[in-house]
């Protein structure tokens, strides 16, 4: 049987930090194997992969003190602010999709948070994908090709590290040097915990996994002015988020697929266009059927920078998300967001206007996965039941 530990925090953790408190929770060490908020938010029920020693329990319980007390202290509840209310839509499903899904083979999981998909996923990605270039379409983005890796070194000037080091993944590879790499040649082994190389044998960081899409397109915009004053795109790519023991099912995936429309520009340029956008789908998730809400939120920001960056992003409602509703836990799930960055990445990367100023930017991402996912738990693996509009777009 799993270890449990209570913990009673040092302040009330309130409803609405719950879910982001118990997220970053997974990151206070690595003996947690989950942790569990009671509603009241006065009680902190954390299960452990391991029995502790004393010591160690209460190291352990410092830390946890730490992350509610910087996480909640002070903090009030931000209003949210729902622009779109679809729950209510006829659904012809209830059940956890991840059940046939799993059963029937469609999705099979390579490693934790690695998953691989099949042909009813893959083509229901392509429909999802065929709406999403139609969006671009409206606004003549242009289609751009990004690369997996990312640079540290650009990573750092949009102070990445700082605001998302948790879900960080690095790249890395064995240093040029004979002996090392023969070494790791002869003796490299996948054991329990993971490969058995001394950490002295890899280089340093140079590059990492990107973490979203639109930061390549502000990266190759640096230093320089912007071409034309204003610019759209498209671009899909894969995206690495460390979710730790949140990785469990398609809900949240280490790596997972995301199709943004990006735009840079004037702010009414980049407004414009995110409520265009916000517009256009909501027509687009009409005719598929989609039961969601649009709502202001706020980005995962690490606990040292949550509450202010949070505080920030929902006083100038910089970010909105797509939920859409999982039936079969009564809950929802973003499949979407409409963001504006001010003129963070424009200042920070020396992108400039016609008139000198910072450009602005904002950017519409789809999580692949994700979509089909939230669709499958509406409406079901068998295309009989799906709304019409998907099933012609199917075939
Ligand atoms: P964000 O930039 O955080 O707003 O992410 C854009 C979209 O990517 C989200 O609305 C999700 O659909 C998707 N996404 C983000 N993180 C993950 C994840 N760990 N696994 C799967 N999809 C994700
Ligand atoms: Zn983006």
């Amino acid at each position: 049987m799993a270890e449990k530990l209570g913990i009673t925090p040092a302040l009330i953790v309130p409803p609405h930090l719950q879910g982001q408190v118990e997220a970053k929770l997974a990151y206070v060490d690595e003996s947690i194997a989950a942790a569990n908020i009671a509603p009241d938010g006065d009680r902190i029920e954390v299960s452990l992969h391991k029995k502790l020693a004393k010591s160690d329990q209460l190291i352990l319980e410092e830390k946890v003190q730490r992350v509610v007390q910087e996480m909640a202290k002070g903090a009030i509840q931000p209003k949210v602010e729902i622009l779109e209310d679809h729950m209510d839509r006829p659904l012809s499903y209830s059940a956890d999709p991840m059940d046939e899904l799993l059963s029937s083979g469609e999705v099979r999981e390579e490693h934790t948070g690695i998953f691989t998909f099949g042909p009813l996923m893959s083509r229901l990605i392509e429909v999802f994908e065929g709406y999403f270039l139609e969006l671009a379409d409206e606004f003549n983005a242009q289609p751009y090709r990004f690369p997996t890796l990312i640079s540290a070194e650009k990573l750092g000037r949009v102070q990445y590290f700082q605001s998302f080091p948790h879900s960080l993944t690095f790249a890395t590879h064995l240093r040029e040097d004979l002996d090392v790499i023969a070494d790791f040649a002869d003796h490299a082994e996948y054991e329990e915990a993971g490969l058995n190389t001394a950490s002295d044998s890899f280089s340093r960081i140079q590059a990492l996994l990107s973490p979203a899409v639109c930061y390549h397109l502000y990266f190759a915009l640096a230093d320089k002015a912007l071409p034309g004053n204003q610019l759209a795109a498209t671009a899909v790519g894969n995206c690495f988020r460390y979710e730790s023991n949140n990785l469990t099912t398609l809900e949240r995936l280490w790596n997972f697929t995301m199709r943004e429309v990006i735009f840079v520009g004037s702010a009414d340029y980049v407004l414009e266009n995110r409520e265009k956008a916000r517009v256009h789908m909501n027509e687009v998730l009409a005719d598929i059927g989609l039961a969601y809400r649009v709502e202001s939120a706020n980005d995962p920001f690490f606990v040292g920078e949550f509450r202010r960056q949070a505080a920030f992003q929902n006083a100038f409602q910089l970010k909105y998300e797509i939920r859409a509703l999982l039936p079969f836990k009564e809950d929802t799930l973003a499949v979407g967001s409409y963001n504006y960055h001010q003129d963070f990445f424009g200042r920070n990367l020396d992108i400039t206007l016609e008139d000198g100023s910072a450009a602005h930017t904002g950017c519409v991402a789809f999580g692949l996965e994700r979509i089909a996912f939230a669709f499958l738990a509406q409406f079901g693996l068998d295309p009989k039941n799906w709304p019409q509009a998907i099933r012609e777009a199917y075939g």
